[in-house]
């Protein structure tokens, strides 16, 4: 069996900021990226991929606040899994007819997935992470009133949106069962796993039951590639590489970093919460927990950056 990889695919991959969400859209980026994808596959790389969902699970909430009276509404956890539904398909056929293209026989398979999260978490006490549509302010009030929802403000964009608490990702449910497929003696199952960061449950004495939350991509990749004890953990965005002093005149691209350099450009504050702080977090996590490699580069630059030509690699040290 080949090196295994896990690959997390940015939401930007699947779907542009400044496209419509069509599902044409998102067939041809998804297409480019598998393109990428499937050279690695023919390098013989076992290869587990994982996504973003944030504008998709965002328009599914949406249609679900349309409806609202007319079909009945769904909680958080049903639109995550939705979501996996709707892009995992997506990866799952384009994928298949990309390694056709270049004759690759393979089996690929998109599997709802389930991450147990802490019901103590400190994120269900503080939510933090906005999700679907954008409200005027008395709308906002309205529905923190009737729907208990924790609304706030973006200034930047002069709406209400609702936040979710965020929780770390502790197990991935169906790890075993990804592992198998991916270690069985045939090495060509090719599983698309833990989408949208995957359904948050929490562990009760009745059993797994949703929590209204997300999950983030990046660290459930990481919990994922340790515990199916992948080589490497990808991640594919919108950047080429990492940088320090990003978007200033200063700003410098690496090409290589250490688990410790990353640790002191965190402290220094260059990789933000919302971004590129997530990435590099579960990058040290995943190399202390006994993966080898990280890549952080654009999903055009894959190839190159296997050869360490591209994007940002990390090492442990
Ligand atoms: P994804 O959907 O792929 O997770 P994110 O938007 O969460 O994408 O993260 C990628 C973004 O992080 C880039 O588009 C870039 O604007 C931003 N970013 C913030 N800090 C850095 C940094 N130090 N180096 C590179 N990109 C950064
Ligand atoms: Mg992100």
């Amino acid at each position: 069996m080949g090196k295994m990889a896990v690959i997390a695919v940015g939401g930007n991959a699947i779907l542009e900021a400044d496209e419509t969400g069509s599902a044409e859209a998102q067939l041809e980026n998804i297409r480019i990226t598998c393109s990428h994808i499937a050279n690695m596959i023919k390098k013989d790389f076992t290869v587990v991929i994982t996504h973003g969902n944030g504008p998709q699970v965002g328009n599914i909430l949406l249609r679900n606040d349309i409806a609202e009276g007319i079909a009945p509404v769904m909680p958080m956890d049903v639109c995550v899994a939705e979501s996996q539904g709707q892009i995992g398909y997506m990866i799952q056929q384009t994928l298949l007819n990309e390694l056709k293209k270049i004759g690759i026989k393979a089996r690929v398979t998109s599997l709802i997935t389930q991450v147990v999260v802490d019901p103590n978490d400190d994120a269900f006490e503080n939510p933090t992470k906005p999700i679907g549509p954008y409200y005027p302010e008395s709308e906002a009030e309205r529905l923190a009133r009737k729907k208990g929802w924790t609304m706030m403000e973006d200034v930047a964009r002069q709406g209400f949106r609702r936040v979710v608490p965020s929780p770390e990702p502790k197990e991935i449910v169906e790890c075993e069962t990804i592992k198998r497929l991916v270690q069985g003696e045939d090495d060509r199952n090719i599983i698309i796993a833990a989408g949208g960061g995957g359904v948050p449950v929490i562990k009760t004495e009745q059993g797994l039951i949703g929590a209204e939350a997300v999950v983030d991509k990046d660290f459930a990749s990481s919990v994922l590639a340790t515990s199916i004890n992948a080589d490497m953990l990808i991640m594919l965005t919108d950047v080429p590489c990492v940088a320090i002093n990003f978007g200033k005149s200063q700003q410098e691209y690496l090409s290589h970093m250490t688990v410790a350099e990353a640790t002191k450009y965190l402290k220094e504050g260059h990789f933000p919460p919302g971004s590129m702080g997530p990435k590099i977090v579960s990058a040290i996590n995943f190399l202390e927990n006994g993966g080898n490699e990280v890549i952080i580069t654009t999903p055009e630059n894959l190839e190159e950056a296997m050869d360490q030509k591209k994007g940002t690699r990390m090492v442990l040290g």
